[in-house]
């Protein structure tokens, strides 16, 4: 902690540490935190400086999401540093931004979908093929099979302030019947159980390294992908009719809300 010594504002002289711990609620989870802050020994007056203000958001958030088992960002900064991984290098592996990592580590809480990536890139659990369905994950090719779907489609489906409402659901159709039917997926994209449907997982900081990929610089689609396509193409020739199938998918209805949907249920889908 700093070594600032505060005054007390009503005149009484300087200010002293008190530690304290601090029962309260968060998320609906009740939670005890140690809680530094400065107190004026005469009138009492409580004050905080923006480092121990700091401290108290993390132990809450690392408090909560030892909780509800989520790595805390204490944990994740031990696990990355034992693999000798920066930053940037834990958000390469993991195909997101650098600053989703800066926010975990400082104390913003990561979805149950997030915690299970950052499992699988700290602790080398493996992901199984389950969560990329037997392909490396590639923006290029997510890129190339939605440009085809829009090819097919006749319209655009590839927007960027849709939260890939649609764009995903073909996406997903694609991955998952490629996995049935071929044994890899076309873009090894891992996917979440969210509300509105299968999601792209990640998609919000996935989203503009799409728009700017370019699909000419990645595998081309094979003939039996460009079967694939076609059928789901034509089955779902509108948005809402493929939104409506995913989400009559038991596959996606039987994951809790953001877990992964493994790529290893592929033959249960119904839908096509
Ligand atoms: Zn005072």
């Amino acid at each position: 902690m700093n070594a600032v010594l505060m005054n007390c504002p009503n005149g009484h002289g300087k200010m002293e540490i008190r530690n304290t711990r601090k029962k309260m609620t968060f998320r609906d989870i009740n939670i005890i935190i140690p809680s530094e802050h400065y107190a004026c020994p005469v009138c009492n007056l409580e004050a905080s400086t923006v480092d121990q203000t700091g401290a108290v958001q993390r132990a809450i958030s690392d408090t909560y999401r030892k909780a509800v088992n989520l790595l805390t960002g204490k944990e994740i900064i031990e696990k990355r540093k034992n693999l000798k991984l920066t930053q940037e290098a834990l958000a390469k592996k993991m195909n997101v931004g650098i600053a989703s990592i800066k926010r975990w580590e400082g104390g913003t809480i990561q979805s149950k979908s997030m915690d299970l990536a950052l499992r699988i890139a700290l602790e080398g659990k493996s992901s199984g093929d389950s969560y990329t369905g037997n392909r490396s994950f590639s923006i290029q090719r997510i890129k190339l099979v939605l440009t085809q779907f829009e090819h097919l489609l006749g319209r655009r489906i590839l927007k960027k302030n849709d939260k890939m409402l649609f764009a995903a659901k073909y996406l997903w159709y694609a991955d998952m019947v490629a996995h049935r039917e071929t044994g890899e997926s076309m873009t090894g994209s891992t996917y979440a159980a969210l509300p509105y449907g299968p999601q792209l997982n990640n998609y919000k900081d996935l989203i503009d390294d799409i728009m700017k990929a370019n699909e000419m610089r990645v595998e081309p689609l094979s003939a039996e992908e460009k079967r694939i396509m076609n059928r789901i193409a034509m089955k779902f020739p509108r948005d809402r009719m493929v939104y409506d199938a995913a989400h009559k998918e038991t596959i996606w209805k039987k994951e809790a809300r953001g877990a992964i949907i493994p790529y290893t249920n592929s033959d249960q889908l119904t839908g096509i």
